[in-house]
């Protein structure tokens, strides 16, 4: 297997968790699936994966969506009104990868905190929160993300949530969790579990097309009446899919089988960051706490280049940041995959400018 020279066409593909396919099972799961027309509530297939990860959550009712924009985004609609403002971090998915949508579709402006790897405080939230003289926005919602994309895959403590919780509730705000990853964080963290995030939080995006390796698919989770508002913003959106169950019963099969295996993950990206530590080309490695590993480049090199590069002898890497690669464990990427990776990131050297274009058709 180990590929000797350019030609051996191996390509794992680091960029992101949401480059897996569905294994043999999921999609046997998928295509058996009864279904209905979930438009009319009559899907029972996603009909069962609402409640469930509801169930698990300790929230009571969930609505399955398209993608981990479309929950947040009707979350944010449904926790505010327009010229409200919305707390969170300065490297948020919400407020850098959705397009703008806070603004867009909820007329709401983002207070944007510096933030700890992506993770901020209580005490920067509470010192963010405006007063209610007119001239201000009124701060409506706190939206937090665990674990953290553009911050590397960090966690929240128990601690750290619940005192954000408790400011929440004191100060009448809405707390939201974008919980992308949030099955990687509880894994890592063994500091909480769904039912305590059910109540310290009003409502949770939780993302299936992730590491929990779904095609497709979110669910919002919440309260039945904050549920019954977001099934109507989720229609207004365009987001109402009529024979939903197919790509729910991936859900309800990763629910059940993909959640434990995340710890593998979690070890694989550390494999990864110990590989790439100390390598000349490596200026560093951000501490690896879940499935993201991010690595500053030692300059002049730049992630364009090395993104090229690494493409050349097989292996896809993303970046999120000036100077910076990131690189992603998930489902798809195996022992195998990682022990040939870390070879490759090894024995990389920048000025070894690669001509060979073939790179491959196999894939991890
Ligand atoms: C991936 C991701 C989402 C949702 O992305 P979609 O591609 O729209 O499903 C939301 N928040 C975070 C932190 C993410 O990493």
């Amino acid at each position: 297997m180990a590929p000797a020279t350019i030609a051996t066409t191996i390509i794992v593909d680091l960029r992101s968790d949401t480059v897996t396919r569905p294994c043999a099972d999921m999609l046997y799961a998928m295509v058996t699936a009864p279904v209905g027309d979930d438009v009319w509530g009559d899907d029972p297939t996603v009909n069962q994966l609402e409640s469930e990860a509801a169930a698990m959550f300790g929230k009571e009712a969930g609505l399955f969506c398209p993608s981990g924009t479309m929950t947040n985004q009707i979350a944010i609609k449904c926790h505010t009104s327009p010229g409200d403002e919305c707390i969170c971090s300065d490297s948020a998915h919400i407020f850098l990868y959705e397009g703008g949508g806070m603004a867009s579709n909820s007329g709401v402006q983002a207070r944007v905190l510096p933030s700890d790897r992506g993770l901020i405080s209580a005490k920067q939230i509470a010192a963010a929160i405006n007063s209610c003289g007119i001239v201000y926005a009124r701060t409506r919602l706190v939206c937090l993300e665990n674990t953290t994309n553009k911050g590397g895959g960090t966690y929240y403590s128990a601690s750290t949530l619940r005192e954000i919780s408790a400011l929440c509730k004191a100060r009448g705000l809405a707390l939201h969790l974008d919980g992308a990853r949030i099955f990687n964080a509880i894994e890592a963290s063994k500091e909480y579990t769904p039912l305590d995030l059910g109540q310290i939080f009003d409502t949770i995006s939780v993302c299936l097309s992730k590491g929990l390796g779904c095609p497709v698919g979110s669910l919002l989770l919440g309260s039945r009446d904050f549920i019954d508002r977001a099934r109507r913003a989720r229609k207004a959106m365009g987001g109402g899919i009529h024979q939903a169950g197919f790509i729910a019963a991936a859900g309800l099969f990763a629910l059940k089988h993909n959640i434990k295996r995340l710890s593998e993950d979690h070890e694989r990206a550390q494999q990864l960051g110990n590989a790439l530590s100390g390598l000349s080309w490596v200026e560093k490695v951000e501490p690896v706490e879940t499935n993201i590993v991010i690595v500053t480049l030692r300059p002049p090199l730049e992630p364009t280049f090395m993104q090229e590069q690494l493409k050349r002898r097989g292996l896809l890497v993303s970046s999120l940041a000036a100077g910076t690669i990131r690189l992603v464990t998930h489902l798809d990427v195996g022992q195998d995959a990682i022990d040939w990776a870390c070879r490759v990131l090894k024995d990389f050297v920048p000025e070894d400018d690669v001509k060979d274009e073939a790179v491959s058709t196999a894939i991890y």
